[in-house]
Parts: structure tokens; sequence; C-alpha cells
């Protein structure tokens, strides 16, 4: 519990310094872009070296970018909203990537899911992370297995399975620490943001993995009182 008290303190001040480092570094990084593409339009002879700098910014603006998300739950907007149409609008977005992966996204979402009160586009953004992180976790392709269901009438359980590598033991306990990550592209900060955004909505985020045989997480999220008054049948979950 000591660890969970650090850790969400952590996180408010640094969803806080996020908020107004990202703003800052945004406006001087659109006109280092533009005059790089300027540059390279002038001088043909170095355009290597151009293009070097505009794919770094680029990830510079990557990282900016997902600090953005970090700091909006201070402009959040709550409301009602489906899990089940957020669940099938992101794996619509994201079947692209898991084609180019050879990956399958196998949805079990039920279909009778109590509205929750949340913020539908940070609660998206977590299932994006979760699901990017699956299909980048098998590289040679296979399934990720997304299921949503009532739990017990107070609580939705979603489930993001994959049958990657697994998270190795030498980083499980460190998970969610910013700029933690094992990929070459990656910014370390998605898992972050989630665990973030999972404690906007009462809610939480447990990683499972088995090295070698793959990793789920776990969310829960809180149904409102009142819409858990309709029976829902307790599962194991
Ligand atoms: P990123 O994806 O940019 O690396 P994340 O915060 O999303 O950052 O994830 C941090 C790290 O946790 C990843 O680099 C990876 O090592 C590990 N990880 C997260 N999800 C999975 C998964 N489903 N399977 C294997 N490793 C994972
Ligand atoms: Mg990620």
């Amino acid at each position: 519990a000591e660890e969970m008290m650090i850790r969400s303190e952590k996180l408010s001040i640094i969803g806080q310094l996020a908020a107004g480092l990202a703003h800052e570094i945004r406006n001087p990084l659109t006109s280092l872009k533009g005059f790089t593409q300027l540059l390279k339009s002038r001088s043909k002879d170095d355009s290597f070296y151009f293009d070097t700098m505009l794919t770094e910014l680029e990830r510079i603006n990557l990282i900016v970018n997902d600090f953005m998300t970090l700091a909006k739950p201070q402009l959040s907007h709550f409301g009602y909203g489906n899990v089940h149409g957020m669940l099938e609008h992101v794996i619509s977005v994201l079947s692209h990537q898991a084609i180019l992966m050879n990956v399958d996204l196998i949805s079990r979402v039920s279909t009778e899911l109590p509205d929750i009160y949340c913020d539908e586009n940070q609660l998206k953004q977590v299932f994006i992370n979760l699901i990017k992180n699956a299909i980048e976790a098998m590289p040679q392709g296979g399934n990720v297995v997304i299921t949503a269901e009532r739990l017990n009438p107070d609580t939705i359980c979603v489930k993001i399975k994959d049958q990657g590598e697994g998270i190795p033991d030498t980083i499980v306990h460190k998970l969610g620490e910013p700029f933690l990550t094992t990929k070459t592209n990656g910014t370390g900060l998605g898992l972050m943001i989630s665990y973030r955004i999972m404690e906007h909505h009462r809610g939480s985020l447990k990683i499972c993995s088995k090295e070698k045989l793959g990793t789920t997480v776990k969310l829960l999220l809180p149904v409102p009182e009142g819409r858990s008054s309709e029976t829902g049948a307790a599962r194991s979950c």
C-alpha cells in the first residue's frame, strides 16, 4: 500500500509538470521542424542530415504528445459511456496495425454492460496503450483476446491477453515508471499514463505476465451506484 501511495503522488506531480513542459516544448519544436524542412528543400547535398534531424524531431514530438495525454486528466470530460462501444471502436482503429503484424484481435466483449461514468477519450487511450503493447509483444504474430464482462454488480472487468514474450522479471516491479521501455521505438509512457487514467476512474490496473507465455492486463472499473442494482451474475475474472 505504501508503494501505491508513493506511485500515485509521483504521478500527480509529474502530471502537473507535464502540462507545462509539453506546451513549452511544442512551440519551439514546430519552428525547428519548419525551418529544418526549409533548409532541406534548399540544399539537396545534405538531405541525409536533414532527414535525420526531422526523424529525431518527430521522436521528440511523439514523447511530447504522450506527455500531453498525461496532463489531460486536468481537462477531462466525464459522462456516461459504454465500454462495449469504446472497445469496438479501439479494436477497429488498431485492426490495420494488427493485420500488418500478423496478429488476430479477438473480441469477447459483452454487449450487456451497464454504462459507466468515465472520460471516453481517456479510457480509449488506456485500451489503445494496452492493446498496442499486446500487439508489439508478438513480433511473430499470434492472438490478442479482449474480454469485458460484468464481474459483479459493482464492477466491470476488462482483460487484454496476449501470447507474447512476457515481461522480464527484472522490470516487473518498475512497470508504470516513466520512460521504462525495452523497445527501440518506445516512449515508456504508455503504462504510466494508463495507471494514471485508471486511478482517475477509481479503477485499477493489474499486470500478470509469464516469460515466454504471455501477458494479461486486467482492468477493473466501477459501475456507478444506481446502475449496479440491476442484477449481474457474479463471474470469475
Ligand atoms: P512502451 O510501449 O513505449 O515501451 P509502455 O509503458 O507501454 O511503454 O510499456 C513499458 C514496457 O513494459 C515495454 O517496453 C515492455 O517492456 C513492457 N510491456 C508492457 N506491456 C507488455 C506486454 N503486453 N508484453 C510484454 N511486455 C510488455
Ligand atoms: Mg506501449
